[in-house]
Parts: C-alpha cells; sequence; structure tokens
C-alpha cells in the first residue's frame, strides 16, 4: 500500500516535472533560435557595411598605388631643372589626375608655405599630367599641408620612419600626401588632392549603399552621416527620417573623412518578421498544449484519488453497515429464541423481550432507510412534494414529535419560533428529516444536561432555521467535511457515539433539494450552531399557504393548492 502511494507520488511528481522540464526547453530553445537568427541577420548587415568602407577606401586609394616604390628623391632636382616631376613619377601620377574623386592636384616643395599669401605652388593639368606654378590655388591646401607637415615632422622624429610617403585627410575636403627622403630623414614636398565631395558622395558612396541594401529588399535603413555637422548626406531609404535613437550600429571609414560614418537601423527584415509570426505561434500552441497535458495530468490525479478515497469510504462504510446491521439483528435473534423455544414464559419477561424487539427494529428500520435516502441522493432519485408552507407551523409540528426524547435523554428545549407569515415552498417530510437529524446530533454530541435552543429568524429574503447546541463542538479543521459522506470526527464522544456520517448529507442534499442553504458554526468544546436558510415564498394570496394539519387532513386543502405545488426529481 506504501509502495504503491510512494510510486503514485513519484510518477505523478515526474510527470510533472517532465511536462515542465520539457515546455520550458522548448521555449528556451525558440528563443535561442530567433536571438540567432536575429544576430546572423545583424552580423551580416554589419559585415556589408564594413565592405562598403572598404571600397570607398580603395576608390580613394586606387590612383595612388605603387607609389611606395617610387624614388622621389630627384624631385627635387628635377623641379629645378625643368619644373615638372621626373617621368618615372609623372607616369604615376596620371592616374591621380584623372580620378574624378579628386578635382585638382597640387604640390607644395617642403620650403613652401601655402598659407602665406602670394606663395606658389605647382598645380598639375589635368590632360598634359604637366606641372605648372600657381598662386591661384584653394584655401584649403593651407590646411591640409599644415595637418600633413605636423604629421610628417612627428613620424619623422622617430628616426625608424620606414616608408617614403605619409598620408594625412583633412576630413573629407583633401588628401595630402608628403613625400619623404628617407636617406636624408626630411620632407621633399606635399602632393595634395582635392577630393570632390559630391561626387564621391553622389557617385561613390551612394550607388555603393543602394547596391547592398537596395530599399527593395531589405527593411534595414543606411545612413551616411557627417555627424560634425549633424546631416546626412546618403540614405538607401528616404521615406524613413535619421533618428540617432534607432541607430543600432556605426561603421567609420578608418583615418579617413573622420566626420563621417555610416549609421544603420535595423527594422525587422522579413525572414525575422516571419519567424516571428511562426515564433509567437509557436508559443501559443506550446503553452496550449503544456497547459492541457497539466490539466489532463492533474484532472486524472485528482480523479484517481478521489476514486479511491471513495471505494476506501465505501469498504469502510460497508463494513461498518455489516457491523451495524448485525448487532439490532441479533438481539433480536436471540430475543425471538428465548421466546419460542419457552424459555421466557412470565408474561413481564415477555413484555420486555417484546420491547427489545421492538426497538431493535425500529433502529435496523431506521437504519435502512438512511441507506436507501443515501442511495436516492446518489442516483438523484430523491422525490420532492413543495409546497408553500408556514415554516413555524412546521418547525412547532416537529418539535412537539421531538420534545419526549430531548427530555428522555437528559436535555431540555427552548425555542423562539414567533415569527408572523414565514412562508415557504418545501417539502415537509423533508423539513421533518433535516430538523429531526439536526436534533438527534445536538443530543447525540452533547452532555446531559444541556440545553437545545430551536429558533426561526427573519433574513433579507427568506427565514433561518437555527438548531443550537451546548455540546462538545466541532474541531475547526473539521467542519468543512462534516457534510462529507460517511465522514465523522473522530473525537471520543464522536467515537462512542453511535452514526455512520450520513445524517448531516443527507440534510445537506435536502437543503439544496428545497433551494436552502446549511451553515455551521462551531468551536470545540463551546457548543455548535446548525443554520437553515430557506428562502421567503412570494405569493398573491394568503390563504394559499398549506397548514400542516389541513394538509394531512383535508384533501380539500390540498386539491385548493395543488396549483402551487412542485414535484420535482433531482
Ligand atoms: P453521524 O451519524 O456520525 O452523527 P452526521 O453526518 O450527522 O453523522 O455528522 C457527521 C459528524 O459531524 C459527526 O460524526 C460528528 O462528529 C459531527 N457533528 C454533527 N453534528 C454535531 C453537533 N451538533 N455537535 C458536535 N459534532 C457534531
Amino acid at each position: 500500500m506504501k509502495l504503491n502511494r510512494f510510486l503514485r507520488w513519484g510518477l505523478f511528481s515526474l510527470s510533472l516535472s517532465a511536462i515542465l522540464i520539457l515546455t520550458a526547453m522548448n521555449v528556451y530553445t525558440l528563443y535561442e533560435v530567433r536571438d540567432t537568427l536575429i544576430e546572423g541577420e545583424q552580423k551580416k548587415q554589419i559585415a556589408l557595411l564594413d565592405e562598403i568602407a572598404l571600397n570607398v577606401r580603395r576608390t580613394i586609394y586606387r590612383p595612388y598605388r605603387g607609389f611606395n616604390t617610387l624614388e622621389l628623391e630627384p624631385i627635387k632636382g628635377s623641379l629645378e631643372l625643368n619644373g615638372q616631376f621626373p617621368e618615372q613619377i609623372r607616369e604615376k601620377l596620371v592616374q591621380v589626375a584623372e580620378s574624378p574623386v579628386f578635382n585638382g592636384v597640387y604640390y607644395t616643395p617642403a620650403d613652401i608655405d601655402p598659407c602665406i599669401e602670394g606663395s606658389r605652388v605647382y598645380e598639375l593639368d589635368r590632360g598634359s599630367t604637366l606641372l605648372s606654378l600657381t598662386d591661384n590655388y584653394p584655401q584649403i591646401l593651407c590646411d591640409g599641408v599644415g595637418l600633413v607637415r605636423t604629421k610628417a615632422r612627428i613620424e619623422l622624429n622617430n628616426f625608424d620612419y620606414r616608408w617614403n610617403t605619409n598620408t594625412e585627410f583633412d576630413a573629407h575636403r583633401s588628401m595630402n600626401i608628403g613625400f619623404i627622403n628617407l636617406h636624408e630623414n626630411s620632407v621633399i614636398g606635399y602632393l595634395t588632392a582635392i577630393i570632390d565631395q559630391s561626387y564621391l558622395i553622389e557617385e561613390v558612396i551612394a550607388p555603393e549603399i543602394q547596391q547592398y541594401f537596395d530599399s527593395s529588399k531589405t527593411t534595414s535603413v543606411v545612413w551616411l552621416h557627417d555627424w560634425a555637422n549633424d546631416v546626412v548626406l546618403a540614405t538607401n531609404n528616404n521615406k524613413i527620417p535619421f533618428e540617432i535613437e534607432e541607430v543600432q550600429k556605426r561603421v567609420d571609414f578608418g583615418r579617413m573623412f573622420e566626420n563621417w560614418n555610416l549609421k544603420i537601423a535595423f527594422l525587422d527584415n522579413a525572414s525575422v518578421k516571419l519567424y516571428n509570426a511562426t515564433f509567437t505561434k509557436n508559443i501559443i500552441v506550446l503553452g496550449f498544449s503544456a497547459f492541457l497535458l497539466l490539466g489532463a495530468l492533474f484532472y486524472i490525479f485528482y480523479t484517481a484519488q478521489k476514486e479511491r478515497s471513495i471505494l476506501q469510504q465505501q469498504t469502510d462504510f460497508l463494513a461498518n453497515v455489516t457491523h451495524e446491521l448485525k448487532t439490532p439483528l441479533a438481539v433480536m435473534q436471540a430475543a425471538g429464541e428465548n421466546i419460542s423455544d419457552g424459555r421466557v414464559s412470565q408474561p413481564k419477561r415477555l413484555k420486555e423481550y417484546g420491547a427489545h424487539i421492538y426497538q431493535e427494529s425500529v433502529r435496523l428500520n431506521k437504519m435502512i432507510e438512511m441507506l436507501l435516502d443515501v442511495a436516492r441522493s446518489d442516483y438523484g432519485t430523491t422525490l420532492i412534494h413543495a409546497k408553500p408552507y408556514d415554516l413555524s407551523d412546521l418547525v412547532r409540528e416537529i418539535l412537539l414529535q421531538q420534545k419526549s426524547l430531548i427530555m428522555k435523554k437528559g436535555h431540555s428545549l427552548t425555542h423562539n419560533l414567533n415569527l408572523e407569515y414565514a412562508t415557504v415552498l418545501v417539502d415537509p417530510e423533508h423539513i421533518k428529516i433535516i430538523l429531526t437529524n439536526l436534533i438527534d446530533n445536538a443530543i447525540k454530541y452533547s452532555v446531559a444536561p444541556s440545553i437545545i435552543h430551536i429558533e426561526l429568524k427573519a433574513e433579507k429574503d427568506g427565514y433561518n432555521l437555527i438548531v443550537k447546541d451546548q455540546g462538545i463542538g466541532i474541531p475547526r479543521s473539521h467542519i468543512k467535511n462534516i457534510f462529507k459522506k460517511f465522514y465523522r470526527v473522530e473525537d471520543s464522544l464522536s467515537a462512542k457515539t453511535k452514526g455512520h456520517g450520513l445524517g448531516l448529507s443527507i440534510v445537506q442534499g435536502l437543503m439544496q433539494l428545497n433551494k436552502g442553504t446549511i451553515k455551521v458554526k462551531s468551536e470545540k468544546t463551546s457548543g455548535s450552531i446548525f443554520t437553515c436558510y430557506f428562502p421567503k415564498y412570494y405569493q398573491d394570496s394568503s390563504d394559499s399557504i398549506t397548514k400542516m394539519s389541513k394538509n394531512s387532513n383535508s384533501s380539500g386543502s390540498t386539491q385548493r393548492n395543488n396549483h402551487l405545488s412542485t414535484e420535482t426529481m433531482v
């Protein structure tokens, strides 16, 4: 038995844990898959941004490819000689002059400062790639040369500088290359290429952005943003305005264009959106299935437990009833045997034996009635013949019959039934069973002498029939169970008194049948109060109330009230 119980609870806990663990694992996996998908998608897009920045850098540097292999020292002599770069350098500069990214290329010898007004620098002619001296150069030349000069000075101070050029960008305005004489550790001059900003934006960066982030294919928005001036220079989607809060990632161009960077906002793309829709569906279905499984598990376990306890109760009951039925039968059998054998012949003794047989048969009958009542209420076949009655009349009548029993058991009865027109729609037989059972209990569970008090009270829409005793009371923890079938409080006095734990269950069933309710208030040792509530019966004419006595004696009155009676089978 113990092993079974252990197994049952063990399996229940295991199944419960299995369902919970499986559900949690599934939810976790679903979230993980979603996050990985989103993360993967975002990583892919960031890689594309990096690629755009790389392509732009390549476009800028491409014309200078091979510059670091050139011999730059001869520049000075060649310029002094014929005012031109040596031939091999001139050939290289063709690419720079032709690049549409630059709209002007100048060479400033190291001893010239373009910031001084009237200075003359060399300008490279785009077509012929020949140099000509000019004092008409853009002002940004001063800034660009200034920057690269400072930078070159710092680098050369290191002494281990190994490159023949040093490049510095004046933001997005110019690209400046310092030509270094590595033997003398000095600067030869500065080549400045003025960047064509609008060409760079419109013909290089914008198409790149459009190509990698075609707004018809992606929901992400990319902006080329000049953060120093807070302006958007290019974007793949003009419909979505730039919001700094929306930006999720930033990619810059390295040392180039330090005021500019590429910014991206990942708006849910189609695959993430699609996944999100299935994700929500999955979560709902999973939650629902887990809920169903848990519900089914609990239900199965609960009903199994309940069935077991009913089975147990029935087994106990059968054993109890068999014993209870056998006792009066044994008494009757012995008394009958004695009489039939002729062992008892004195009239006084005969009378005593007769009384014994009679009492035991009454007890037997009562018990059989109770069993039948339980069976009827179990199968829902209790009949109700409800008619409007005056509740105080009914109660008074029952008390008349019960009074002698109460007195006989050493208790006294007090009552307060002074209610006028307490009309209720009930079956008088049921009221009798209800009240008799409650009084029976009050007698059984009180130590004589004590007072049993019956009272009728008017309530808002009905009447309370109260049975109050000064008995042993019911421990608080048992109160919720006393209306259950076969339930008995295992108290010493309860245990000593005869009963099967059926009375209150029958009372409650009958109360429901008569549209009433029953409540109990009790404290151990301070007595119990049972309160039966009956709803008020509203009628048109007062003479349709059925009087107890009239009901039993006059068929005329019964007929008169037939239209008010209800007969229900539950
Ligand atoms: P029983 O046949 O055991 O009296 P009932 O269904 O009438 O069965 O009552 C159920 C249990 O409730 C009783 O066994 C008893 O312990 C408790 N009980 C009922 N009425 C009273 C009362 N008036 N005072 C104390 N205990 C009571």
